[in-house]
């Protein structure tokens, strides 16, 4: 894994995504998205072989965390569930503190600017975990 925690290949057509399986479970499944990602966004282009985490571009890793972070954590459910901390978006989203720290820094400039569930497909989201929001906020929370 050349100290990465995770990685994505094309091979004989087919896409792997390799996950260290030392890393913890919020690692994991951080990795499993960005590795996603870039396979989503098109990163991996129509290369025939192979292509490694290592031949990514900073800005193709870049769009490949806010992917991952957009997946993990959407703004508008955070919004919803009233999260601003790191720990309480790391507890109720499963990624690590470092993770939700980031996202909590985000989450302040979201939170000012005030415009959530103005696109539709943030409201197509929100609708998704409307059930999960609302059992969060009548103190039953299933799964946490
Ligand atoms: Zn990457």
């Amino acid at each position: 894994m050349n100290g990465d925690s995770g990685e994505i290949i094309l091979y004989q057509n087919q896409v792997y995504i390799l996950v260290d399986k030392q890393a913890s479970p919020t690692r994991k499944r951080y990795t499993v998205m960005h590795e996603l990602g870039h396979y989503l966004l098109g990163h991996l282009g129509e290369t025939p072989l192979s292509r490694s985490e290592h031949a990514c571009k900073p800005s193709e890793e870049q769009a490949a965390d806010k992917f991952a972070i957009d997946m993990l954590a959407p703004a508008c459910v955070l919004w919803g569930l009233h999260l601003h901390t790191p720990e309480e978006i790391a507890k109720v989203c499963h990624i690590s503190i470092q993770a939700a720290g980031y996202r909590a820094q985000r989450m302040k400039l979201l939170y000012q600017r005030n415009k959530f569930l103005s696109h539709p497909l943030e409201r197509k989201v929100y609708a998704q975990f409307s059930e999960f929001i609302r059992q969060y906020h009548a103190g039953k929370p299933g799964n946490f």
